[in-house]
């Protein structure tokens, strides 16, 4: 919350109003029937598996899971850990650019984000999550890797076909990296069938998660363009390097990295609706900055290219959503 001056309120008040007929209705507060959180599906909502691990407090003992539901839920700072890895050291991104993205500014401007993240007091926001171990995120990635797909699978894509597009790209880019986040990005006149817009601007998944039953375990996620829906997945329709779609994008691959990074296989951290650390924070961004044309803009990296990306759910101190730690 901004205790500036009556324009940052004003500023933040506008794109709160963009953002209501924005975003999408928040995921239903229930419990799981046995009591544990809720397991997310990458797509931020919580699933009510009954299976699903009960979180731990590997902050405070590293007592046995006999002794788990005994014991005070998660970190005390509203988000648990449920024992499964995070991603470690510097995180390889690849891109996967399907459809036709010929003339189109995203492909210039989004491999900057990735280095503009990398380091920054931002990404080190994920540095406050943590395997079994005690070893802690990096809070670096490095983009390793593009290429191109020209509509293998058409122009109406089920999740299945997105993790079709990464197994046959993996191989040539970056060998099937299990260090690594394979991104889909489809250009807008391309849809993804089980929501996109609709349901949800992007999602993160692991090829394990029964997409395939072996071969490494990949990372990887999908993130459409909204300028396919700018009302849905656009936090702005005039946007800091004027291209609203790609600069919605550099939000939703945010978010995704985040999550695949605290949260890569679906059991580490989440909290008891099953939201993991960027969907607690998802559609808020903080104080604002304007740009020379008049949309919002609250990161700048390296490059010192504006973007507006969301806030970060931090770790510790009770957790809280932020721009930096
Ligand atoms: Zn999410």
């Amino acid at each position: 919350m901004t205790t500036n001056a009556t324009r940052a309120s004003l500023v933040a008040a506008t794109v709160a109003a963009f953002m209501l007929a924005a975003s999408f209705a928040p995921a239903q507060v229930v419990r799981s029937k046995n009591g544990n959180d809720l397991r997310p599906n990458g797509k931020h909502q919580g699933i009510d598996d009954p299976k699903a691990p009960p979180a731990q407090d590997i902050a405070d003992d590293n007592a046995g899971p006999s002794n788990q539901a005994s014991r005070s839920r998660g970190s005390g700072n509203g988000i648990n850990y449920h024992g499964g890895p995070v991603m470690l050291g510097t995180v390889n991104v690849y891109f996967i650019w399907y459809g036709n993205w010929s003339g189109n500014t995203a492909t210039s401007l989004l491999p900057t984000l990735i280095s503009d993240l990398s380091g920054s007091k931002y990404e080190h926001i994920n540095t406050s999550y943590y395997n079994g171990s005690n070893q802690h995120v990096a809070g670096l990635m490095n983009l390793s890797g593009q290429q191109n797909d020209n509509y293998t699978y058409g122009t109406a894509l089920s999740d299945q076909n997105i993790y079709q597009v990464v197994a046959s790209h993996c191989p040539s880019l970056g060998g099937c990296d299990t260090n690594g986040i394979y991104f889909v990005l489809t250009s807008s006149d391309v849809n993804e069938t089980s929501g996109f817009c609709t349901q949800y601007c992007g999602w993160h998944d692991h090829s394990l998660d029964g997409y395939t039953s072996s071969g490494p375990d990949i990372k990887f996620a999908f993130v459409g363009n909204p300028a396919r829906c700018l009302s849905a997945c656009a936090a702005q329709s005039t946007s800091p390097n004027g291209n609203p779609g790609a600069d919605g994008m550099a939000s939703i691959i945010a978010h995704e990295s985040e999550e695949a990074i605290s949260d890569p296989l679906l059991n580490a951290w989440y909290d008891s609706r099953g939201e993991e650390n960027a969907d607690k924070c998802a559609w808020t961004f903080g104080t604002l900055s304007t740009a020379a044309n008049g949309s919002y803009y609250n990161f700048t990296g390296a490059s010192k290219t504006e973007w507006l990306i969301q806030r970060n759910w931090v770790n510790a101190s009770g957790g809280y959503c932020s721009m930096s730690y």
